[in-house]
């Protein structure tokens, strides 16, 4: 089968009459522009190369509409999201992977990179089934076909200098060695699970440390030694003040010049939020070949801060989108608080123009996970979305500015390896082992039994 488009925004450049072909395997193996479609090819509309949430902790979308009274800070929230993590088990958690994933097609989003962390029992011993957790996280994504790079995370101390917390034991490994061993055991694990399915191809793994809080300085040198360059490795950094002053007390130096100072800042590497960076940081971090990763909505909602994402920018730092905690799931959302951050901080407009928010969210994010090049060209994967054109919210907009205008409810079709998986904000068929095709109803499947679950044991979570 062929796609046809109308018009395809790529790359600032706005063609007409593209068809585009792609291999068994999801690979784009032709592009023609300005001709007609042939019979049999399927034609759409106004399309857009898929877009990457390049950061995402899928069971944060339980705590949506829930956590919006009685002030407090990121601090606070954090509290809320371990009593969610306390509760879920390998099938729980499958379930809401799924429905979060499914949310995630609809509004346009093709490839997520799940930040995961919660490998183990609350009390941190292991489940009974090695890599239950992941595989649920994996399983999920081949249930609706997204495509997913799993970012298996370090998260060994409760802050600089300090253990664990009862309530991050689930999310802890003994050691860097340990978390090692455990990331090569995955990799061969998830290897067959994609082996094993039609949208294996769609499955891969990247790697994680959780944060400079959360990785002593001899482990993040034991994890950035242990894996090939070539492994997308994201970090979370300066999210918060408090990272900065921590850091600079333990160790005299900021976030983002430790890990610089241990090799961590690469190509390859994505850092996460960046709001609180210095000066010479920009300056280490755009030097460095690294993609940050703002994830405007997210920061907005927990009270983080404005990031200097178009000083990283002009520092040489590739941009990428990430929905983080899935407050809200819609990547136009994303590109407008990005460019609206900046002019609220800035007194500007056109900080960053529609072309550099489509690249944010589209190729910068897929090169973030390590997808490759993602600009609708032969060997590209075959991953696109469908924008309405003619809705309240697009009618009258250029096509060029739809970044600026349209939401994830003007999403139309969602292509992934050159299949239709979503259409109208519906999955085309009701993924594996559920009798639904709308991401509500799955997701209100999920909020309920964690819900049961939260209410079946009163919760000893112990307090910070
Ligand atoms: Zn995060």
């Amino acid at each position: 089968v062929s796609w046809w488009c109308s018009t395809l925004l790529v790359g600032g450049e706005v063609l007409e009459g593209v068809r585009v072909s792609h291999s068994a395997d999801g690979r784009i193996t032709s592009v023609q522009a300005g001709v007609p479609p042939r019979p049999g090819d399927v034609p759409l509309g106004t399309v857009v190369p898929g877009m990457a949430n390049a950061h995402s902790h899928a069971f944060h979308r339980m705590l949506r509409g829930r956590t919006h009274t009685g002030g407090g800070d990121f601090w606070r929230w954090r509290r809320s999201m371990y009593d969610a993590a306390a509760h879920l088990d390998p099938p729980l958690y499958r379930d809401v992977a799924r429905a979060v994933f499914a949310e995630m097609l609809v509004s346009g989003y093709t490839a997520v990179g799940e930040f995961h962390y919660l490998h183990h029992r609350p009390d941190g011993t292991p489940h009974e089934v090695e890599h239950t957790m992941e595989l649920a996280v994996a399983e999920a994504a081949l249930d609706v076909g997204i495509r997913l790079v799993l970012l298996d995370t370090a998260y060994l101390a409760g802050g600089i200098g300090r253990a664990l917390e009862p309530a991050q034991r689930a999310f802890g490994d003994a050691s860097a060695e340990h978390w090692l061993d455990r990331w090569h055991s995955l990799r061969d694990r998830l290897a067959d699970v994609a082996g094993r399915d039609d949208r294996g191809s769609r499955l891969s793994l990247g790697a994680a440390i959780h944060s400079v809080r959360a990785v002593p300085t001899d482990d993040i040198r034991v994890i950035v030694a242990g894996l090939a360059s070539s492994v997308p490795l994201h970090v979370h950094l300066s999210e918060q003040p408090r990272e900065n002053t921590d850091c600079l007390s333990a160790h005299g130096v900021t976030p983002a010049r430790l890990l610089h100072g241990l090799g961590a800042l690469r190509p390859g590497t994505s850092v996460v939020h960046a709001t609180h960076l210095d000066e010479h940081d920009i300056a280490l971090v755009g030097g460095s070949g690294a993609t940050v990763v703002m994830c405007p909505t997210t920061e907005a909602d927990l009270g983080d801060g404005i990031g200097p994402a178009r000083a990283l920018a002009d520092a040489g730092a590739p941009i990428a989108l990430g929905s983080d905690q899935n407050a809200v799931v819609d990547p136009f959302l994303e590109m407008r608080a990005l460019e609206a951050g900046e002019r609220l901080a800035s007194g500007r407009r056109g900080r960053f123009d529609p072309t550099e928010l489509l690249e944010a969210a589209t190729s910068a994010g897929y090169a973030s996970l390590g997808l490759g090049a993602h600009g609708v060209r032969v060997g590209d994967w075959c991953d696109l979305v469908e924008v309405a054109t003619g809705s309240v919210r697009t009618v009258g907009s250029a096509v060029d500015q739809l970044p600026l205008t349209a939401t994830a409810g003007d999403v139309l079709r969602v292509v992934v390896g050159g299949e239709l998986v979503a259409a109208r904000g519906r999955l085309a068929r009701p993924p594996r082992g559920s009798l639904s095709a709308r991401p509500e109803n799955l997701l209100r499947g999920a909020v309920a039994a964690l819900d049961r679950a939260t209410a079946a044991s009163a919760s000893t979570i112990p307090r910070e």
